[in-house]
């Protein structure tokens, strides 16, 4: 198995009933048949999305008609190609990973797609992951909506923690979102 599958794995399902109330809104077609195809082909009415419709505004429908998604099986969950403005997907997450962390990512990865239609850089290598501020604005972003969805400080904690951060820039990660850390951890 490698680091990509296993990162892809990673969180627990738990879903309450106000997530579910907002997830059910939307669809996402888990199931990938071509390594590159239309965002709206697999993942429906997220232009009724409040999160989604306050990225884009007026341009929601025609920037998610435009949209394009990669599937790639090397990388880890998602993330914007930054050449192209792609959403590039693990279609191994995309099947098996808990579906709110993968709409919570769709959303994070949202904010990058409107920051790379505005010209910014997505990965300036001068900052750490956790400083960039391209990073924060795209995680300020999905923390809000992981708050509608009812997400306590410590899903949220839960959410953040990757096996491709450190400890030290996931708690650091937390603080700087106003995420209480856990003790536990
Ligand atoms: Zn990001």
């Amino acid at each position: 198995m490698n680091d990509a599958i296993r990162c892809a794995n990673r969180k627990p399902d738990t879903q309450g009933e106000r997530t579910w109330n907002r997830l059910r809104k939307v669809r996402i077609n888990r199931d990938v048949q071509v390594p590159t195809d239309r965002f709206t082909e697999y993942f429906k009415e997220f232009d009724n999305v409040e999160a989604v419709r306050s990225i884009f505004g007026e341009e929601t429908e025609k920037v998610l008609d435009g949209l394009r998604v990669d599937f790639v099986s090397g990388i880890d969950y998602m993330r914007v190609n930054d050449s192209d403005g792609d959403i590039m997907i693990n279609p191994h997450y995309l099947k098996h990973g808990d579906l709110r962390d993968i709409y919570l990512d769709l959303i994070h990865e949202l904010v990058h797609v409107k920051q790379f239609r505005e010209g910014k850089k997505l990965v300036d290598r001068r900052f750490d992951y956790t400083d960039r501020v391209t990073e924060i604005e795209a995680y300020r972003h999905t923390v809000e909506e992981a708050r509608k969805l009812g997400m306590t400080d410590e899903e949220i904690f839960q959410y953040l923690k990757t096996e491709c951060m450190s400890k030290e820039e996931h708690r650091r990660l937390a603080e700087i979102l106003n995420v209480r850390v856990s003790k536990h951890s």
